[in-house]
């Protein structure tokens, strides 16, 4: 059962009340689960998060996975927050021995020849690591939309996340783009450069390419992939319910 308020409906959709209801939410997910932490891609989404955890001294945790593959813009978001609200957010690695075996058995551009390669690689620089900065917590926080891609179509505001076996707050489930970048530039929120060269969603500098007009905004990840696949392991429960 859903417990957040939610605004589904968007009868009033001004950036106002989004943002109340957005802090609200917030506010009550650090009540029911204390130990609960945001897992930071750095895009545009989580950085609305971001600022209105870090902006309000929401006593919740921020934490990135530096995958070893990310752009330098998305590497230079972490020092942006930093002096924007003088906090440091946790940084996540994957193992250096799992990937040395890895990319000396299959090469530094597997992830291209096949899913499973793919799913291998995401496994290793996300899932694992996400899972070591999972431990221990009762919940987590993600920036996921609805309107993202078909793969989150259905995405609830909150969800037992049986992947990782504890709950999963998805508390911008109903906001739109422009909902997401109205906040930025209302409150002045530091962003990936990325986004404004044509990436709406930035995962790592291989597997990500800007879109052209009229693509989905998840068009430019894993773009050699059918539409139906593309998930990273994060959140691939989503895919059960395409
Ligand atoms: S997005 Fe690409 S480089 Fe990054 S972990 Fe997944 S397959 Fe590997």
């Amino acid at each position: 059962m859903t417990i957040l308020a939610d605004n589904t409906l968007r009868q009033d959709s001004s950036l106002e009340i989004l943002w109340q209801t957005l802090c609200v939410n917030l506010t009550d997910i650090a009540q029911r689960y204390p130990n609960a932490a945001l897992a930071s891609s750095l895009a545009a989404e989580d950085m609305v998060l971001t600022h209105a955890i870090l902006s309000r001294s929401l006593p919740l945790a921020i934490f990135t996975l530096d995958t070893g593959r990310l752009h330098t813009e998305t590497l230079d978001v972490i020092e942006a927050i930093t002096q924007r609200y003088g906090q440091r957010i946790e940084i996540w690695k994957p193992e250096a021995e799992v990937v040395r075996a890895h990319v000396q058995a299959h090469g530094t551009h597997a992830f291209y020849e096949s899913v499973a390669l793919r799913k291998a690689c995401c496994n290793m620089r996300k899932v694992e690591p996400l899972k070591r900065a999972l431990q221990g917590r009762g919940a987590w926080i993600t920036g996921q939309r609805r309107e993202q891609s078909i793969t989150r179509d259905h995405l609830p505001l909150e969800e037992d996340d049986a992947v990782f076996g504890l709950y999963k707050f998805n508390p911008l489930a109903y906001w739109r783009h422009e909902d997401v970048w109205e906040a930025i530039r209302y409150f002045g929120i530091p962003y990936n450069a990325l986004h404004d060269k044509g990436y709406p969603s930035i995962g790592c500098e291989p597997c990500t390419r800007a879109i052209k007009p009229g693509e989905d905004l998840r068009a430019g990840r894993w773009w050699w992939e059918s539409s139906d696949s593309k998930e990273c392991g994060l959140h691939a429960g989503n895919l059960e319910k395409v």
